[in-house]
């Protein structure tokens, strides 16, 4: 991405050649190389002796060499040079070098050098191969940078280091900020992090670095929500959704009746709603949007409600058309699947108003779809759309107000800079009488004890899933779920009705096979994850995971919110493939089903890249700042986006322009990616 900042060529030492080979690295201007961090360290500042390196990681050791250096040919164009060195305690370093004849020339006998490298070996001897080797004297702290062909580490920090020489940093951080939160300033922050003397430093030049991308990221997030807050959006008053309420076959449990009263308010305030409500599998999310559809249509206004696959869709279409069975609502289904000559029936339909809630998959959004009144647009698992799709339909009212739904708990700390932009409202309580699912993690010793169980449930007219990672078999151990099907429908289960589901089959296949299981004619399905979103079949009571150790906590935690549906006792065993070896971590699923729990421990151990996984939508990219790390610094920076807000809502001071500029910079970055 282009920067401000002078051009990188006309930098000392760059020129267009090297500048060509810094533009593939990223950096264009001088302050893309000022953040062009250090990828590591070599420390070279604290040389040890022989006995003292490691042998695990690479270390600096000071010793002399004390014999000749021997050439050995192994074949054509293979030499190895190799010495022995001695350290100051008498400790012996077997030196050798692989084809660099300048070894022979920068290295002599008797003299004292730096070996940076990985030591093998025992306290008094230690071989060290083809190691950097710098005289006396060199004892510091190398950065080393993310480097390509025809430009070296050593040649960045070098242009890097000249670049710094004299250069003034304006520090766009207020000194109150600095101070409260105690931060270095900017200029010894980025001289640091390029040439610490100590690891402290490091942590110290980080520190504020770190500050900054979680402040202007969240700055920006603020700002959006506080600028969106201005946007007018249908005044929906005279609270509708107890009406409905009284109409469901159960009461609500509290958490739900507060998350609709937070719409309704928001509804009603004449500013357009953009709220998202977590509430783990099974909270009763549809409930709530139910809710304020019926209240959106006794306004007189549509609702559309957008679902990220065609089984979902069906499934919230038959949901919503008896939840408002008598109510006279009208509602229409329409997905990729839908037939021309009734697409353009609910074109129409929708355009004249005739139609009160359409639900539907990406169809929803292609631009000849039309609306009379637009007031309410709910998105079920709002982490599989883009923030384009989810404008296009927008568009298509008048800021209609904006509902997303999300079952994927995500620890705090990662939804502020995740959903900052938006208000936040968790269901934080299961439906009365919700049995727990009674989870065990076993290994693969357990297989023929599973099988029977499964059979004992099948045959008191339940169904079970078998989940497993892999589509086809390969050279790995994982459970590829194509054999696994073929092996059991013709051997264990041969008498039973066995389907299989994975993510290659033709969206076709895979709702046929998504119906004959939802009408129990399969008995027994294998599948890969791709049942993991929203399927709602309340008489399957057993879940088998195979190579349970291959999933992430909430991953597993989210498939498992496929049974325990209905009102049976429901199952789910993790089977780990090796024998004897269960990881200790699946034992928080053992012991909980409170997803925000497992979703803080998935974070912890996995970090943000890994808890995300493929929903990374929208994660903004972190130069420097680590989201499962830094959650203190996340809170700091924060609440110093807030304290600026406060008194600079525009971002609009003469002493904020840097932090404008900033901010600017953020919001064109992220706006490909979840923001706008
Ligand atoms: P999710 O939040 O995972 O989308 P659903 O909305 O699909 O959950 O609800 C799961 C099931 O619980 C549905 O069958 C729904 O009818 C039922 N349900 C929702 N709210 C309640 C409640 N308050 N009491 C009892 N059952 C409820
Ligand atoms: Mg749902």
């Amino acid at each position: 991405m282009k920067n401000t900042g002078s051009d990188i060529k006309f930098i000392k030492g760059v020129g267009k050649k090297r500048a060509e080979l810094l533009n593939k690295l990223g950096v264009f201007s001088s302050d893309d190389l000022f953040y062009f961090f250090p990828r590591t360290y070599e420390n070279w500042s604290h040389p040890l002796t022989v006995a003292e390196a490691p042998f695990d990681m690479p270390c600096c050791i000071k010793a002399k060499v004390i014999t000749p250096i021997k050439e050995n040919y192994i074949r054509k164009n293979m030499v190895i040079y190799k010495f022995i060195a001695e350290d100051k305690d008498g400790g012996t370093l077997y030196v050798s070098v692989f084809n660099n004849r300048y070894i022979t020339k920068t290295v002599q006998e008797g003299k004292e050098y730096l070996f940076y490298g990985k030591a093998d070996g025992n306290m008094l001897e230690k071989s060290i191969s083809s190691p950097i080797i710098k005289p006396v004297g060199y004892e510091k702290i190398r950065p080393i940078y993310p480097s390509c062909e025809g430009l070296t580490s050593a040649a960045i920090e070098k242009i890097i280091g000249d670049a710094l020489k004299g250069k003034d940093f304006l520090d766009f951080l207020p000194s109150s900020i600095k101070n409260e939160y105690k931060l270095c300033d900017l200029a010894t922050a980025i001289n640091l992090i390029h040439f610490p003397r100590n690891d402290k430093d490091v942590q110290f030049a980080r520190r504020r670095l770190a500050f900054d991308e979680l402040f202007i990221m969240q700055l920006g997030l603020k700002y959006t929500k506080e600028r969106r807050s201005q946007t007018s959006g249908a005044i929906i008053e005279n609270d509708t959704t107890d009406e409905f309420v009284s109409t469901l076959p159960f009461s609500l449990t509290g958490a739900q009746n507060r998350v609709i009263k937070e719409c309704v308010k928001d509804m009603a305030s004449g500013r357009q709603m953009n709220r998202l409500v977590q509430g783990d599998v099974g909270s009763g999310k549809t409930a709530v949007a139910a809710s304020l559809i019926y209240h959106t249509v006794k306004h007189c206004g549509q609702a559309a409600m957008l679902a990220p696959t065609e089984i979902l869709a069906e499934q919230h279409f038959k949901t919503f058309t008896s939840f408002f069975n008598g109510l006279n609502i009208k509602v229409a289904l329409l997905t990729g699947a839908t037939t021309k000559a009734e697409k353009s029936k609910i074109k129409e339909a929708l355009s004249k108003g005739d139609i009160d809630l359409v639900v539907g998959t990406h169809a929803l959004i292609e631009p000849d779809i039309a609306f009379k009144e637009l007031e309410l647009v709910v998105t079920d698992e709002q982490h599989r759309f883009g923030v384009e799709q989810k404008t296009k339909l927008s568009g298509k009212g008048y800021n209609p107000h904006m509902l997303y739904m999300s079952a994927t708990p995500i620890p705090r700390s990662l939804a502020l800079i995740l959903y900052g932009d938006l208000d936040l409202s968790i269901i934080d309580e299961m439906p009365k009488g919700r049995q727990k699912i009674d989870t065990f993690s076993v290994d693969s010793s357990y297989r023929s004890r599973i099988y029977s169980f499964i059979k004992k449930n099948i045959n008191e007219g339940h169904q079970a899933y078998i989940v497993c990672p892999m589509i086809d078999e390969n050279d790995s151990n994982l459970v590829a779920v194509k054999e696994y099907y073929n092996e059991l429908k013709n051997g264990e289960f041969s008498s039973y009705n066995v389907g299989l589901l994975h993510g290659k089959m033709k969206s076709k296949e895979k709702d046929a096979v998504m119906k004959d299981f939802a009408s129990g004619k399969i008995q027994l399905l294998l599948s890969t994850t791709v049942i993991e979103v929203g399927i709602d079949v309340p008489n399957a009571t057993v879940m088998v995971i195979e190579n349970a150790e291959r999933f992430g906590l909430s991953q597993l935690h989210q498939l498992r919110g496929r049974i325990g549906r209905g009102s049976d006792k429901s199952t789910c065993i993790l089977v780990s493939s090796n024998k004897g070896e269960i990881p200790e971590r699946l034992s928080v699923l053992t012991k909980t089903g409170d997803g925000m729990k497992i979703a803080d421990e998935d974070l912890k151990l996995r970090g943000p890249g890994d808890f995300l996984g493929k929903r990374q939508h929208g994660l903004p990219n972190m130069k420097i700042a680590d989201i499962s790390s830094d959650i203190e610094l996340i809170k700091s920076a924060g609440n110093a986006a807030s304290e600026i807000l406060k008194i600079d809502g525009k971002i609009e001071f003469e002493e904020h322009i840097g932090i404008r500029k900033r901010v600017a910079k953020f919001l064109r970055s992220v706006c490909n990616y979840g923001y706008n």
